[in-house]
This record gives structure tokens, C-alpha cells and sequence, in this order.
């Protein structure tokens, strides 16, 4: 049986996840990067801007189905929760970083 997953809360700094986070859809991913689109959920580097994926986040909030779904697909990736990412980016737009990101 395999372990379940929990959240673990742990302070992050936005502005370094940002520039490797793959945002997953329900078939593909985007770069947070560059905006690029339709990237594979296998690419290691985003097509467009050549930035290293190292975390992945989901737009479906809240799902376990969706937390398990990417896991399988990415273990070797770091796991967010996207609208914590969200939330805290917006709070940075205040400072004129990351517009037009979200
Ligand atoms: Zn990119």
C-alpha cells in the first residue's frame, strides 16, 4: 500500500519557484515562466524558455485525485498547492512582480 499524502505548510519563496513552476491542466501544463502552454507533464525543461521545472502546482484545488494524479506523473517534482502560490503572488503584485503571470 502506498503512503497517503498530507500537506506539509512550510514558508516558500515565491520568487524563486515561480521562474521553474509547471502550472498543470487536465492534459498539459504551462510554463509560469514564459506563459508557454500545452507542455508535456514529462518535459524536464519548458520548450520555449528552457527553464528546469522544479515544482508543479494545479489549478484543481483541493482534489487528492489531482494531488495523486501529478505525483505519479512527476515524482520527481515538489508538489504546491496553486492557490496558496496565487494568493501570495498577488499579494507581491503589489511590488510590480510577477504581472500578468496570474
Ligand atoms: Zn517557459
Amino acid at each position: 500500500m502506498k503512503n497517503p499524502l498530507i500537506r506539509v505548510w512550510q514558508e516558500a519563496d515565491i520568487k524563486s519557484i515561480e521562474p521553474h513552476l509547471l502550472i498543470a491542466g487536465s492534459t498539459t501544463g504551462d510554463c509560469a515562466a514564459c506563459k508557454e502552454v500545452g507542455i508535456s507533464f514529462e518535459a524536464k525543461n519548458c520548450p520555449r524558455c528552457g527553464t528546469v521545472f522544479r515544482y508543479i502546482g494545479t489549478r484543481i484545488s483541493n482534489s487528492v485525485k489531482e494531488a495523486k494524479r501529478l505525483r505519479e506523473k512527476r515524482p520527481d517534482l515538489i508538489l504546491i498547492e496553486f492557490q496558496d502560490f496565487k494568493k501570495a503572488a498577488a499579494r507581491g503584485k503589489a511590488h510590480g512582480f510577477l504581472d500578468g503571470v496570474l
